[in-house]
């Protein structure tokens, strides 16, 4: 596609068509006005959105970034994660594919430990540099495995040696078919690097799915797997774990590892609309005092706030009392990458001084609709 093709959006604000240019735009992007099709879930229309806004994305970065921080100073947000860029891996030798689908094939650990490792040689230290910006690096898991590596290994690298790129993600569907077929190999992936860079912190998004977009094989593991064999730190969503194997011994694991939840309500809402009513997850991990984050995943896109995630989560589960709500506050910066140990305690003591603050103004309030009193501890 040539620049040709693109018409800037003041000449459909001089024609008057700007109002249903915008329409169509927020839908394309987002949620809004979401109208299901036939032969698009849900989770496609979501995952699809990101390659659409990719070219707004590239216009004024800077904004973009600034109107993120306006945003989330306005909700008393204290620290930001931003998930900016999957940097580009370098190009490998594309038998080395064929290889890796074998050592999958016959899920050797062992042996794909080392085709990893000779992979890895061939990394250039230098790739990552063109990073624009920092914050967490990702991987992306429906390209074929060679670029998810080279993209999870520029990543660590990126993470190791800047300040700026606090840790690794792996975005992308779950449910694509290439990442069903090859999670075994990108979480011997993550394992890799995770013992190359031992103080690299990574987060997966694991257990994306539910009964109607997987194999009932595929909804057995996910999340064990994540935490067991990648090793991560924090995991998103984790909503199959109703239906994995040794549901206990997940839980248990993350429990004693600080393996947090990154509890995202709105998204699963609408990209896993199964997970819904009773079917949610979120009472398992909560029963079990795994430590959770709450969070709004992609705000742009489900046109959501830092803000609606607590509202959301204090109607929908009657036993979250307060003080459960602000542990989970607190947990956003015990569990955050944050690398620097005095920054992070500054940051983290600020959060309990705006707790504290919150707590005294509503008690001493007799608030004319609701007594405050009765949500505190
Ligand atoms: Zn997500």
């Amino acid at each position: 596609m040539g620049s040709c093709d693109w018409t800037p959006l003041q000449a459909y604000v001089s024609n008057g068509s700007f109002p249903a240019v915008r329409n169509q735009l927020l839908e394309e992007w987002s949620i809004y006005n979401y109208i299901p099709e036939r032969r698009e879930t849900p989770a496609d229309h979501f995952f699809k959105t990101f390659g659409k806004f990719s070219a707004a994305k590239d216009v004024d970065v800077r904004k973009m970034l600034q109107w993120t921080k306006d945003n989330a100073v306005g909700q008393n947000i204290a620290y930001m994660e931003v998930m900016l860029t999957g940097p580009k891996g370098p190009r490998f030798d594309a038998s080395l594919e064929a290889q890796l689908l074998a050592v999958q094939e016959a899920r050797n650990a062992t042996a794909a430990a080392h085709l990893l490792g000779e992979v890895f040689q061939t990394v250039d230290a230098a790739t990552w540099k063109d990073i624009t910006d920092k914050y967490l690096a990702y991987g992306t898991r429906v390209l074929p495995p060679l670029y998810v590596f080279g993209g999870l290994a520029v990543s660590f690298m990126a993470s190791q040696a800047s300040p700026l790129v606090v840790g690794v993600n792996l975005v992308g569907a779950e449910t694509d078919v290439t990442a069903l077929r090859d999670f075994w190999l990108h979480m011997q992936m993550v394992r890799y690097l995770r013992q190359k860079y031992p103080a690299v912190r990574v987060a997966l998004h694991a257990g994306e799915m539910t009964p109607d977009l997987a194999e009932p094989q595929d909804l057995t593991h996910h999340v064990k797997d994540s935490v067991t064999v990648a090793m991560a730190h924090r995991i998103g969503h984790g909503e199959d774990l109703p239906f994995e194997d040794d549901v206990e011994g997940t839980l248990k694991f993350m429990l004693k590892h600080g393996v947090a939840l990154e509890v995202l309500l709105t998204s699963n809402e609408f990209v896993l609309p199964q997970s819904e009513g009773d079917r949610h997850s979120f009472p398992l991990y909560f029963a079990a005092g795994v430590p959770m984050v709450l969070s709004s995943d992609d705000p742009g896109i489900l046109r959501t706030s830092q803000t609606e995630q607590f509202m959301t989560l204090a109607y929908k589960y009657d036993n979250v009392r307060y003080a459960d709500i602000k542990a989970m506050v607190l947990n956003s910066i015990r569990y955050s990458f944050i690398k620097e140990p005095q920054l992070k305690a500054r940051i983290y003591s600020k959060v309990q001084d705006d707790l504290a603050a919150f707590e005294a103004e509503w008690l001493s309030k007799k608030a004319p609709f609701y007594d405050m009193r009765k949500l505190l501890p």
